[in-house]
């Protein structure tokens, strides 16, 4: 056990020396990285910061942060540039929806979003919940947050709870916040700067699906670990490209820019659980893979124990942390695994 521990020390030491550290938590290092997706949102509605705190008290790695605008440029943390999934807005202003039927989170002011209440995800069309054993659509009183307000809350909790759990924000489309004449990146990191993340050694991680944004974020000079969201398993490498395979050759182009990948699931272990070389060429070219989503409650064909996806992903897979609704199986996966 000493010697773990000081093999554990002298990777710090040595990380510390040539300028990076490992990318786990420190105090997690060598170990498997929770990631907390959307806050605990498998038993709170996404991205409130009641499903924070339940994700800090459940012991994730880190908590992942979805950042839109506001129309006064306020960054608040919402997974989707439109708001009618997951709060109240076509109630309470009937009239601001765009020709396409939408509320964009764009069109609003601060106080305006803050005057919403927000709900568990459901089908706008239908009102029904996407998942019925969650916590109940159309009850609780939630609202949502600025990402100040839910950087103040993690970092207030790692003080009083002495723990340093990390943020995971990730740019949401930049290329829609562009055309309404706004730098989403640039605020975002900023906000970042102001709360002392940016640099490697900074417990946050920035993530983003677009590839040229992850460059751009580079030339905005912001110095620490950056994630490239990917959806499948091809991609372009610039706008001219033609759309290239990700192997280890296509893997050391990213890893120019960025430090990690987060890939789908399914581009990681197959429908049979059988791992892809992704992992594998990802960790060739120094990369480190944190695939989406895990959730325990959504069984996919086959399935007996949904949790067993924490191996198949993180040790037959290979997989260096994993994001998930449900934060507490990932951490009991992993002390289970560690005794
Ligand atoms: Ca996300």
């Amino acid at each position: 056990m000493l010697l773990i521990k000081r093999n554990r020390d002298l990777i710090l030491v040595i990380s510390a020396f040539l300028g990076t550290t490992p990318l786990q938590n420190p105090v997690h290092a060598g170990e498997k990285t929770i990631i907390a997706h959307r806050g605990a949102s498998g038993y709170v509605p996404e991205h409130t910061l009641e499903a924070v705190a339940m994700a800090h008290a459940f012991g994730a790695d880190f908590i992942e942060q979805d950042v839109v605008l506001s129309k006064d440029h306020v960054p608040v943390v919402l997974h989707d540039i439109d708001l009618e999934p997951v709060t109240d807005v076509a109630t309470k202003f009937p009239i601001r929806k765009r020709a396409d039927g939408k509320y964009y989170a764009i069109d609003f002011t601060l106080a305006e979003l803050k005057s919403l209440n927000v709900h568990e995800r459901v089908d706008p069309k239908s009102g029904n919940a996407f998942l019925t054993n969650r916590f109940p659509a159309k009850s609780g009183q939630f609202q949502i947050p600025t990402l100040e307000e839910e950087l103040q809350l993690i970092q207030g909790m790692n003080h009083s709870r002495q723990k340093s759990i990390g943020i995971y924000p990730e740019i949401k489309s930049p290329g829609f916040h562009r055309n309404a004449g706004v730098d989403i990146s640039k605020i975002v990191l900023e906000v970042l700067k102001k709360y002392g993340y940016s640099t490697k050694q900074d417990l946050c991680i920035v993530q983003c699906f677009d590839w040229s944004e992850l460059k751009q974020i580079r030339k905005l000079g912001y110095q620490g670990r950056l994630v490239f969201l990917m959806g499948g398993r091809r991609m372009k490498l610039d706008e001219t490209s033609e759309p290239v395979d990700f192997n280890e050759t296509t893997m050391r182009e990213i890893a120019k820019v960025a430090d990690g990948i987060g890939p789908a699931l399914q581009l990681v272990a197959d429908q049979k659980y059988k791992p892809t070389n992704l992992v594998a060429d990802a960790h060739k070219a120094g990369l480190i893979v944190h695939p989406y989503t895990i959730r325990t409650d959504m069984k996919r064909p086959g399935d007996t124990n949904p949790a067993n996806m924490f191996k198949v992903i993180l040790d037959d897979a290979g997989a260096d942390g994993v994001f998930t609704d449900q934060p507490d199986a990932g951490v009991n996966w992993k002390n289970s695994r560690t005794k």
